[in-house]
């Protein structure tokens, strides 16, 4: 099969190259993969995570149609479309008793930990796999941009009474960030500086104004639910636009995981800070029926042999929605 490899690091270094199949384990599925996301942690992943195995095939958001089941995976048949659930487990240990597979103590990250999903084909385990018939690109964003946002607003309980900010509203999370809160019921305030976000949000203001203007839109009760993935440099924009009792969640340091946080403005507001990374097994299958009409705003789709040229855009290019590599 053909995939894109890299054995040093940085976009420069990445390859398409025939790559050995991996033979299917009973309990595996082989998928004929057809459209793949990039994310920021595929980035980091060519970059500066520890990655294995050598040399390396990255891509942690992906779907797939089965080519080939293991004698003991009977949910699935050849030829299904299915949705994939990007992070390996084991099914067995406490946290995955708890339907915590996140963390599986003996977890990996596909794409960073175990080879990736930009080639040809991919041999996972069946449980990590459910057939599905949404769309080719809300199926390639669910394992990270859709999964991660939701997980966030269920473990923070957004719902009818909320009103939630989500900074960085146009990117990667945000755009499904926005989407699922209003789902979940809630009143949903981007900040952005596109226009386009618009057609998704109940209101859009742009950064410059945005503190004031959540406070006029809010009666000056401000957000109870901050969406902040964007790190270091929109921290204390965060803080200012969560009201008392509010909470700001995160997953993700995109400018930066340093923060330097007023104690002071915290405590005054009663406020709480969440951390959440992905989401789990349970939250995937929900989000099966909860995201069938999500819209995904595509920037470009690229081949698998331009997918240099897709890193170079994702890392420096002015884009506007998500990269999606054809296979
Ligand atoms: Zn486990």
């Amino acid at each position: 099969m053909r995939a894109l490899v890299f054995e040093k690091r940085g976009i420069d270094f990445l390859e398409v190259r025939d790559f050995p199949s991996s033979p299917v384990r009973d309990d595996e599925v082989r998928l004929r993969v057809k459209l793949a996301s990039i994310n920021p942690v595929d980035l980091m992943a060519i970059e500066s995570l520890p990655v294995s195995p050598l040399p390396h095939i990255p891509g942690s958001e992906f779907y797939g149609v089965v080519e080939e089941v293991g004698e003991k995976v009977t949910h699935v048949s050849v030829g299904d479309r299915v949705a994939v659930y990007t992070r390996l487990f084991d099914g067995t240990c406490s946290s995955c008793m708890r339907g915590d597979q996140t963390y599986c103590v003996n977890g990996k990250r596909v794409g960073v930990e175990s080879q990736g999903g930009y080639a040809e084909e991919i041999v996972i385990p069946g449980r990590n796999v459910m057939k599905s018939d949404l769309s080719e690109e809300v199926l390639s964003s669910l394992p990270i941009a859709v999964l991660t946002p939701y997980h966030a607003l269920r473990t923070v309980g957004v719902g009818v009474d909320d009103t939630v900010v989500v900074l960085g509203a146009s990117g990667n999370t945000g755009i499904f960030a926005v989407q699922l809160a209003k789902r979940m019921g809630a009143r949903v305030i981007a900040v952005t500086s596109r226009e386009w976000v618009k057609e998704y949000a109940d209101e859009v203001v742009d950064y410059p104004t945005a503190e004031e203007e959540v406070k006029r839109l809010t009666d000056g009760g401000m957000a109870s639910v901050v969406v902040n993935s964007l790190g270091e440099k929109y921290w204390d924009l965060g803080l200012k636009l969560v009201g008392n009792h509010g909470k700001i969640v995160t997953y993700g340091g995109l400018t930066g995981g340093k923060v330097s946080l007023d104690v002071n403005k915290l405590y005054a507001k009663h406020a709480s800070i969440v951390g959440t990374n992905r989401g789990n097994m349970a939250e995937l299958l929900e989000l099966l029926k909860l995201a069938k009409d999500l819209k995904v705003k595509v920037h470009r789709y690229y081949t698998l042999d331009e997918a240099r040229e897709a890193f170079r855009e994702f890392k420096h290019g002015n884009r506007d929605g998500r990269i999606f590599i054809r296979i």
